[in-house]
């Protein structure tokens, strides 16, 4: 066996999807660079993180190359498609739907993140990287371009030294907390739980059983990302390639609290069977229990990504929420941003703006992404049309400003993270505006006994192609909202005449 070096150009701390393809990427464009990744575990286990999204499928397929082992290990995912529920919704047949109605035409994955990462790993290793696993990093001392680190490998210590070291740890956040500069995001109090099940029925067979429901559709619809959607949570259900199907459910803790609950896996359980649609397709399957697992708060964000010879990745620098699922996109642009810094120090520029403008960019990503995309949006999870209308205006937004340009304009993966660019300034206060609209609206309507009447009998329908939809989708959206307001007047006028004038938020918050 050939001697352990003890001196790298770069240290990947963490080898899953973020530090495996930074390491490939690193291996392929700067081959002179010595990589060494440090991975924990023997084995990955089958964790989250299914669906990608449009930009981090560009990144595996067109910026990796892995078309090949996306068709052979994975299913391609159908956009994303809602269903909602109130008292007269029996199932699906029904229920209100939103999303896709024709097959997608951008690319795009149901994965399994265990398969894919190491898939990925050991294609950084095949590429070049050497790999010491399983092994833990234990200390790190950063001092500039020239820092040393402690791993344990084998129950023994090694010092290695590199110029930069990059942390994919992900929610270990191994440097970030070592740096102290890790922020837990208690203004988005959200939590998960979830496990995979067997035997779970194909949507679209039982829709063929059912004339009206097909009809209502051209494309799968058990490719797509579905969604069960209520007042405080969202619940996810994912096919996977293996046949079995991911389901979870995100909820904020301060409107459903199953994360009070002693049953965990029991209540989940129960909470999804509860839903009428949802109890449709999981008529004779199967939890795997040894499969559950629940995270009791989501959000966090670093304060700075990147200083002289150390970076943040992935999950490491930080997580926001996985509806639309941008924890991909994220680890994606994160990376490919970093690498490319990493590259232009081998070629010996000056790095000092460039971290500078990388820091700045994705913390006002991540902030602007928070405040136009998510802060309080749970609170109208449960509205079809509000929450038909905010999907449909996020999704052109970033349709128009990120996958277009990407696709059509520069035709290759380019790193800048959704709502980065000073410019989107426009996007983000427009996106902001309508997600305190619909929260108001929503509030409202419950203070009025009013929730949920949309939620049965409609169909919102989406389409997901380069060409004109997006911008149907923003005249569709913008329909739903105007339309909302409208109703929204009503109700304002219903309350003077009932002069109730209490505060609708406290209604809200006690009704059922
Ligand atoms: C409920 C939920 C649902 C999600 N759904 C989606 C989704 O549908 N789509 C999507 O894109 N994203 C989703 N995500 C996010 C997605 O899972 C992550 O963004 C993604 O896994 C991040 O990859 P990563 O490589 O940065 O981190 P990880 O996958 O967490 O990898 C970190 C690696 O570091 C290793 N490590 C940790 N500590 C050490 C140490 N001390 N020394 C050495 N190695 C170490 C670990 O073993 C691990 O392999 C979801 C997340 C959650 C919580």
């Amino acid at each position: 066996m050939a001697a352990m070096q003890t001196s790298y150009d770069v240290v990947i701390l963490g080898g899953a999807f973020s530090g495996a393809s930074a390491a490939i990427l690193l291996r392929r464009e700067a081959p002179s660079l010595k990589v060494l990744i440090v991975e924990k575990a023997e084995a990955f286990d089958a964790k989250v993180g299914e669906a990608t999204t449009e930009m981090s499928a560009m990144f595996i397929t067109r910026r990796l190359a892995m078309w090949h082992h996306l068709e052979a290990e994975h299913l391609p995912k159908e956009g994303l498609r809602y269903w909602f529920s109130n008292p007269k919704v029996t199932g699906h047949t029904n229920a209100t739907e939103a999303g896709g109605f024709l097959r997608s035409s951008v690319p795009s994955f149901q994965l399994r993140p265990d398969t894919l990462d190491e898939y990925l790993l050991a294609t950084a290793v095949r590429e070049g990287a050497e790999l010491l696993r399983p092994a833990k990093i234990r200390e790190a001392e950063l001092r500039g371009f020239d820092n040393r680190l402690t791993i344990e490998v084998d129950g023994a210590t090694r010092e290695i030294n590199c110029r930069w070291v990059i942390d994919a740890t992900g929610r270990v956040n191994f440097l970030g907390r070592k740096l102290e500069i890790i922020d837990r995001n208690d203004e988005h109090p959200i939590a998960s739980m979830w496990c995979r099940w067997r035997d779970v029925r194909n949507i679209d067979d039982l829709a063929a059983r059912d004339g009206a429901l097909a009809t209502r559709n051209i494309g799968s619809r058990r490719l797509s990302t579905n969604h069960y959607m209520g007042w405080g949570y969202w619940i996810w259900v994912i096919p996977l390639g293996n046949g079995e199907t991911s389901i979870g459910v995100v909820f904020d803790k301060r409107l459903v609290e199953l994360h009070q609950s002693r049953n965990r896996a029991e209540d989940f359980i129960a909470f999804l069977k509860a839903i009428p649609s949802l109890a449709e397709l999981l008529e004779g399957a199967t939890p795997r229990l040894d499969d559950f697992r629940f995270y009791s708060h989501l959000p966090y964000v670093t304060r700075q990504y990147m200083g002289n010879g150390w970076a943040l990745i992935g999950d490491a620098a930080a997580f926001l929420d996985p509806y639309y699922s941008p924890g991909l996109d994220h680890a994606a642009f994160s990376v490919e941003a970093t690498v490319d810094i990493i590259k232009r120090d081998a070629a010996g520029e000056k790095l000092d703006e460039r971290i500078a403008e990388h820091n700045v960019t994705f913390l006002r990503s991540y902030h602007r992404f928070f405040n136009a995309a998510y802060r309080d949006k749970y609170y109208y999870m449960g509205e079809a049309d509000l929450l038909s209308a905010s999907f449909i205006l996020d999704t052109a937004h970033y349709y128009i400003f990120v996958v277009m340009p990407a696709y059509r304009f520069m035709k290759k993966f380019f790193w800048m993270p959704v709502l980065g660019p000073k410019p989107a300034f426009v996007s983000y206060h427009l996106m902001s505006f309508y997600n305190r609209r619909f929260k108001e609206i929503a509030i409202n309507r419950r203070a009025a006994g009013e929730s949920g009447m949309r939620n049965d009998a409609r169909r919102y329908k989406a389409y997901f192609n380069l060409n004109v939809a997006p911008f149907h989708m923003v005249a569709r959206g913008l329909k739903l909202w105007a339309l909302a307001e409208l109703d929204n007047v009503r109700l304002a006028v219903k309350r003077v005449f009932r002069k109730k004038r209490a505060d609708p938020m406290l209604i809200a918050k006690n009704q059922p």
